[in-house]
């Protein structure tokens, strides 16, 4: 028996009465009962350059007379409702490229969809495995008797630190700048209408995660905001993977500088507790706002620890 069925005949008033068959039954009418469609939208930015969002990471898209991209693909029922409205924006012509910024789930779920319409889908070069490896993870954690995760779909097109490329109208430019969110975070570019999409490399007002098993660093992602804020106009629109509820998912370089603020206020605070003594169990349960940064709510345990682990390894 599964634990969510241990835990409904726990706290249903009805387990008491229901037999074996009365409840498969409640079950299935539940499974089947139809569901609210997820609050999605389609904003235009600049030129033929929009973004969408859904469930997951902020999903980018430039479509013009001639060429169709997609910046990252979120998971496959919020993929499935933004090619939709890419198809009728475009008049549904096969995608050139599929960006993935980066590995994570909630980037990268959705590019099932999109793959039998897309030519390529490109990546940092260490993208793929880190995909890979997160999809074997899981695998193995699986409960026993739960459907075998998804086979996952990943990039067929990779490069090391710099990949440009025309496309219709647009120029479409990629970048490395070293191990920050994980080990392979893209930086996109749309040059000519001048818009960035930098992934999760800014969580806008929102404590973010980072991922040190696939090769965060704290360190190196504060010099990689201060780089993608000096490689680009001033003018430049960027869009952020995530924000806070009273955020938006695009904004300018000065987000990008804030976020580079609130990573070295982490890193210094909690290398200042490190200093005080103060032993590691005691630091990760520490939950007053980080000074500065009031918009990100209590401090939580999961940017403590990776804080940590950078400085004492
Ligand atoms: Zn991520």
């Amino acid at each position: 028996m599964s634990l969510n069925r241990r835990q409904f005949l726990a706290t249903s008033s009805l387990a008491a009465a229901a037999s074996a068959v009365n409840l498969r039954n409640l079950l299935a009418s539940t499974a089947q009962a139809p569901q609210a469609p997820p609050a999605t939208a389609f904003v235009n930015l600049r030129g033929t350059v929009g973004y969408f969002t859904g469930q997951g990471g902020t999903i980018g898209w430039h479509v013009d007379k001639t060429s169709v991209v997609v910046v990252d693909a979120q998971f496959p029922v919020t993929a499935k409702i933004c090619l939709d409205g890419i198809n009728e924006r475009s008049g549904s012509r096969p995608v050139d490229f599929l960006v993935n910024t980066h590995h994570h789930g909630d980037h990268t779920a959705g590019n099932v969809v999109f793959r039998p319409v897309t030519r390529k889908i490109l990546a940092q070069a260490n993208e793929p495995r880190l995909q890979l490896e997160a999809a074997a993870r899981a695998a193995k954690n699986a409960k026993p008797g739960a459907p075998p995760p998804a086979e996952p779909v990943v990039a067929d097109t990779t490069y090391e630190k710099t990949w440009r490329e025309a496309v219709g109208g647009e120029v479409l430019a990629l970048k490395y700048y070293g191990p920050a969110h994980t080990g392979a975070d893209s930086v996109v570019s749309f040059e000519k209408a001048g818009v960035v999409h930098v992934g999760d490399l800014v969580f806008n007002r929102l404590h973010p995660y980072i991922d040190k098993p696939a090769g965060a660093s704290i360190a190196n992602w504060i010099k990689a905001l201060e780089a993608v804020a000096a490689d680009h106009e001033k003018s430049t629109v960027f869009v952020f993977g995530h924000a806070g509820q009273k955020f938006q998912p695009t904004g300018s370089s000065a987000d990008l500088l804030f976020m580079r603020d609130y990573l070295t206020a982490l890193l210094e605070f909690v290398r200042g507790e490190i200093k005080a003594g103060k032993p590691k169990e005691t630091i990760l349960k520490i939950t007053d706002p980080l000074k500065g940064f009031p918009d990100h709510g209590p401090l939580i345990e999961r940017v403590l620890s990776a804080a940590y682990e950078e400085l004492v390894g």
